[in-house]
């Protein structure tokens, strides 16, 4: 992988996970645990792929519209 760190331009990133809330539409907490991520060896910078991304949109999509009439809680969601 030849991917630049944004931070500080770092080649080496090793594979991490991270979790994460998320807003959405409907302005419901999305809580998403062992989110993929690249961590940079230097400065611990995370970074999100494309695919991941869109893939957290629709988890979050989804979850916004399970939960619309549901009572506020934050449900935890797997990536996955
Ligand atoms: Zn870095």
């Amino acid at each position: 992988m030849a991917n630049q760190c944004i931070m500080c331009g770092n080649t080496e990133h090793v594979p991490s996970t991270m979790t994460h809330v998320f807003t959405a539409s409907n302005g419901e907490k999305v809580l998403i645990d062992n989110i993929p991520v690249t961590e940079c060896t230097q400065c611990g910078e995370q970074t999100l792929s494309w695919e991941t991304t869109e893939h957290i949109m629709k988890i979050v999509q989804a979850a916004s519209n399970r939960t619309l009439n549901a009572p506020r809680a934050m449900p935890v969601y797997e990536y996955a």
